[in-house]
C-alpha cells in the first residue's frame, strides 16, 4: 500500500488514520483520488478539503469507528465505496462484535483499496445481480454459516476475527498463515473466477491448462480433501497443501498471494525498501523501482519482490515472530500468478 501524506503539514499517515499524529487535523481517505484529505477542524461539519478545495462528507460508518472514507458532499449515497458493500453487519449492541467488526473492516477496506488499484469494477450486489457484498455474521445469527463466497455473497465469521480462535483453527488446520486479509483475498478470488474465467471460453481453456479441470465435482472433491488431509506431494505445484483440493481452490490460494505479493510490492516501492546484502549473495538484491500496478511484466515483481520477503522474515525472526511469509514460491505458481496478471491487465472489467 501507499503510504499516505498530511496534506496541511506534510507528515506520513497510514490508510486508517483519522487524523495526523502530528498537526491533528481531521483526514480522510479520498478514493477516488487515492489520496488522504486534510480538514480544518473548526469546520467539522462542512468538509473542505486541503487539495481540491470540493466539499466532503465522512461514511456513515465514521460513527462506528470502523470506516474513515470520504464521500462527495452532493452524492446521495450514506456510505463510502467500501461500506457501500455490506449486506449484513453483526448487532453492535454486543461490544466484542463490534471489535471484531472493526478488525474485518480494516482488512475489507484494504481489500478494496487494492482492488481499486487494479481498476476492477465492484458493482453491489443489492444492485446488480453480478455484483459483489459482504455478510459478516456471527454464528449465532447464521444457520450453518461458514467463511465462504457463493454467487458474490462474501461470508466471514465475526469469529475470525478473534487472535485466540483464529490461531486455535490455525493449527487445527495445519496452516502456516491465517489472517483475516487472507480469507478476503482468498473469498474474493472465487468472486473474480466468475467474473473473469467462468464465462469466457478461451480463458477458461487456458485456466484448465494451468490449474486443472474445474468441472471435477466440488462438492466430492472438499470431501476426499478433508478425509484424506490432500496431496502430501503439493509444494512442487502449489502454494498451499488446501490448493490441492480442487482447482477452484488452488485459484483462490493463488489469487490471495497474488494480491499479497502485489501490496508487498507496492509497499517497498513506496518506502524505497531496498535488499543488498553486504557479502553481495547472488539472486538477494532487490530494488523496487516500479509501481507493480503499472508493471506489465510479473516475472519483474517476483524478482523483486521474493528477496524483500526473504529480508522481512530474517527480520521478523530477529523479534522471534513468525515469519512474515512462511510459504516457498515455486514456478507452478509463478506461472498460476502470471496468468491472473495478464487477466487482470487486459480485463474488460477495469474501469480505468
Ligand atoms: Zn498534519
Ligand atoms: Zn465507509
Ligand atoms: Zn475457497
Amino acid at each position: 500500500m501507499k503510504i499516505f501524506q498530511c496534506g496541511h503539514c506534510g507528515h506520513p499517515l497510514f490508510f486508517e488514520n483519522i487524523y495526523c499524529e502530528n498537526c491533528d487535523h481531521t483526514v480522510g481517505y479520498n478514493d477516488t483520488q487515492v489520496i488522504m484529505n486534510t480538514f480544518d477542524q473548526s469546520m467539522d461539519s462542512l468538509l473542505f478539503a486541503d487539495r481540491d478545495n470540493k466539499q466532503y462528507r465522512f461514511c456513515k460508518n465514521k460513527e462506528h469507528g470502523v470506516c474513515n472514507w470520504l464521500i462527495e458532499a452532493g452524492s446521495s449515497n450514506d456510505y463510502c465505496t467500501a461500506c457501500s458493500l455490506n449486506r449484513t453487519i453483526p448487532n453492535l449492541s454486543n461490544k466484542t462484535n463490534h471489535e471484531k467488526w472493526n478488525k474485518l473492516e480494516i482488512a475489507k477496506h484494504r481489500l478494496i483499496y487494492q482492488l481499486q488499484r487494479f481498476g476492477l469494477e465492484l458493482p453491489s450486489k443489492m444492485v446488480s445481480e453480478s455484483g459483489i457484498c459482504f455478510d459478516f455474521l456471527a454464528q449465532s445469527e447464521g444457520v450453518n454459516a461458514m467463511t465462504g463466497h457463493a454467487n458474490g455473497v462474501i461470508t466471514i465469521l465475526l469469529s475470525e476475527a478473534d487472535e485466540v480462535l483464529r490461531e486455535q483453527m490455525r493449527m487445527e488446520m495445519s496452516e502456516p498463515y491465517r489472517t483475516l486479509i487472507g480469507h478476503f483475498r482468498h473469498e474474493v478470488g472465487h468472486y473474480f473466477w466468475d467474473r473473469l474465467i467462468a464465462n469466457n471460453t478461451i480463458l477458461l481453456e487456458r485456466f484448465r491448462t494451468v490449474f486443472g479441470d474445474e468441472r471435477r465435482d466440488y462438492g466430492e472433491a472438499l470431501k476426499l480433501y478433508y478425509a484424506t488431509g490432500g496431496n502430501q506431494q503439493w509444494s512442487d505445484y502449489f502454494i498451499s497443501k488446501y490448493a490441492t483440493s480442487h482447482p477452484w481452490e488452488d485459484w483462490a490460494e493463488s489469487w490471495a498471494h497474488y494480491l499479497h505479493i502485489m501490496d508487498v510490492t507496492e509497499t517497498a516501492y513506496y518506502f524505497g525498501l531496498k535488499v543488498a546484502p553486504i557479502k553481495g549473495f547472488s539472486g538477494m538484491t532487490s530494488e523496487v523501482n516500479f509501481d507493480p500496478y503499472l508493471m506489465k511484466d510479473f516475472n519483474e515483481i517476483v524478482e523483486v519482490c521474493i528477496p524483500l520477503l526473504f529480508a522481512a522474515n530474517a527480520v521478523n525472526r530477529s523479534m522471534g515472530i513468525p515469519d512474515v511469509y512462511p510459504f516457498v514460491i515455486n514456478q507452478s505458481v509463478i506461472n498460476k500468478m502470471t496468468f491472473m496478471h495478464e487477466i487482470i491487465l487486459g480485463s474488460s472489467l477495469r474501469s480505468k
